[in-house]
């Protein structure tokens, strides 16, 4: 029989839920509620005078598929655009160092270019080669990702390299950030070879081999589309709605309630809707309050999220000068700098910008800081501005500047995450028939890795719906 099935969210997480669940059961009715008057969450794409703008998330990781698969079947294959390489940079002691050639993520597999990079001393690198000797750390349970490369290679390539690389991702302090949830395959490469290097090393031989397969390959390791990546909004929201899905906008749900076989969603308004299944998509911090009463939520009251902005700053070439040649450069956290990192996204990705003109986006706000709510948006690009002059050298006002704030957008993943979420996952299975929860707050951030998380979802609701 079919079934009538709610999601709630129209993020890339709910939105995929929705294609997944049409694409095995055509005939279940799908309603989506979002608070907001647009799909796409995080993702939001501004388009202005040949300019394509990201003021969320920039693009996806192109070797995980599933969402190059997706845009293919929603018509988008033609749209997809690798980043262009380049060299990209740290900035640490007041300078900007190019990032060491071969490292991934931070860690070594090249000796020459390792040796050579006046980033680390010769104390420092002493250090981290010890990795190659030192027995396994035959690792239990979860650690921080702190803790782990600072016993394998030290404190200094920590601080200098692996952490601006890898702390940005999830605006986490590193020794905070769960291993397990964030990073596992460095804990497995690491017990297989006893060393992370030679483990690292092996692993970028897999993936030249890899490349080898498809000579002619583009070498960039990121995705995009020719319209920004709100076209793939636009374009799932598109093929939802002719599968006959129901998208609610404006419509934020404000609690919800378990019925014998079902479940009621109300509305702000008060209005309610009953549906077979339900699947919840915001994050954590919207469906804690949905279950209040219920302890094993707990967790979640705990989990912070970090507020963040994307500013965007728009020149004429003229007015900038920018002597290193890359696409961009993170910031070691010990840096007197507000902003956490800095794309040169007229070089990364050329089609964003108008000839003749130059487009930069940096990051603003660490964990634990205020910088975002304490200033105006005029307040952060000067801010953004002033930390930028000690890289590059402006000559004149941007054309134009936009802050996109993002508040508490990026869950904290703390040591013992994924123990946490696991536990509660298998709670929900147990106590609320016919309901999953998913999204960022939980397994990973990664678009392409919310579109896995909402299949697998979507799939375990199929079970407990008997389809
Ligand atoms: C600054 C930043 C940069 C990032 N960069 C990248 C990147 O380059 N590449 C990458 O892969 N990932 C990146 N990420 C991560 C990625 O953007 C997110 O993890 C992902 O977009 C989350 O999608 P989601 O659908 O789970 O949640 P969201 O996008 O947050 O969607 C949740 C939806 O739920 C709605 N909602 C909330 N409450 C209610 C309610 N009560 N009723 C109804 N609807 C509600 C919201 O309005 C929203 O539309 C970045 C994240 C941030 C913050």
């Amino acid at each position: 029989m079919s079934k009538n099935i709610a999601i709630i969210g129209a993020g890339i997480t709910g939105l995929s839920s929705a294609y997944f669940i049409k694409k095995q059961h055509p005939e279940c009715s799908v309603t989506i509620y979002e608070a907001s008057n647009r799909a796409g969450g995080k993702i939001q794409t501004y388009r202005k005078d040949g300019y394509t703008i990201e003021l969320g998330p920039e693009s996806y990781l192109g070797r995980k598929q599933i969402m190059t698969e997706i845009a293919e079947e929603i018509g988008l294959g033609e749209d997809l655009i690798t980043n262009q390489t380049g060299q990209s940079y740290i900035y640490a002691k007041n300078k900007l160092y190019p990032i060491p050639g071969g490292s991934i993520l931070g860690i070594p597999t090249d000796i020459k270019p390792f040796l050579k990079t006046k980033l680390i001393s010769p104390l420092g690198k002493l250090r981290a080669g010890k990795d190659l000797i030192k027995p396994s750390l035959n690792i239990d349970n979860d650690i921080s990702v702190g803790q782990f490369f600072r016993e394998r290679l030290g404190d200094e390539i920590l601080e200098n390299l692996i952490e601006p690389l890898m702390g940005g991702i999830y605006g986490t302090d590193i020794d905070d950030l769960s291993l397990m949830s964030t990073f596992p395959e460095f804990k497995q490469r690491e017990e297989q070879f006893g060393s992370l290097i030679k483990g690292m090393k092996y692993e970028k031989e897999q993936r030249q081999k890899q490349r080898q397969l498809y000579p002619g390959a583009p070498k960039g390791q990121f995705k995009q589309f020719r319209h920004g990546l709100s076209s793939f909004i636009e374009h799932l929201v598109d093929y939802v709605i002719k599968q006959g899905v129901e998208i609610k906008y404006n419509t934020p749900v404000s609690t919800i309630r378990k019925n014998q076989k079902s479940y009621d969603l109300v509305i702000d308004d008060n209005s309610t809707f009953s549906h077979d299944g339900l699947l919840i998509t915001t994050p954590h911090e919207t469906f804690t309050k949905w279950f209040e009463n219920d302890p094993v939520f707990d967790y979640f009251k705990s989990m912070d999220s970090t507020s963040v902005a994307t500013v965007v700053l728009a020149f004429d070439q003229q007015n900038i000068e920018n002597t290193h040649d890359g696409t961009g450069f993170v910031i070691a956290r010990t840096s007197q700098t507000d902003i956490t990192a800095c794309t040169w996204t007229t070089k990364k990705w050329p089609f964003t910008t108008p000839d003749g003109k130059v487009l930069i986006r940096a990051y603003i706000g660490k964990p634990g800081d205020t910088v975002v709510q304490d200033h105006t948006d005029e307040e952060i690009v000067s801010i953004v501005r002033r930390d930028l002059s000690q890289m590059m050298k402006f000559k004149g006002d941007p054309e134009f500047s936009i802050v996109n704030r993002l508040p508490k957008s990026m869950p904290q993943y703390k040591v013992g995450h994924i123990d946490k979420i696991k536990d509660i996952q298998t709670h929900v299975k147990k106590t609320y028939p016919n309901l999953r929860i998913t999204g960022a707050s939980f397994e990973a951030v990664g678009l392409p890795d919310c579109i896995r998380q909402g299949k697998d979802a979507v799939e375990e609701l199929f079970i407990d719906l008997n389809l």
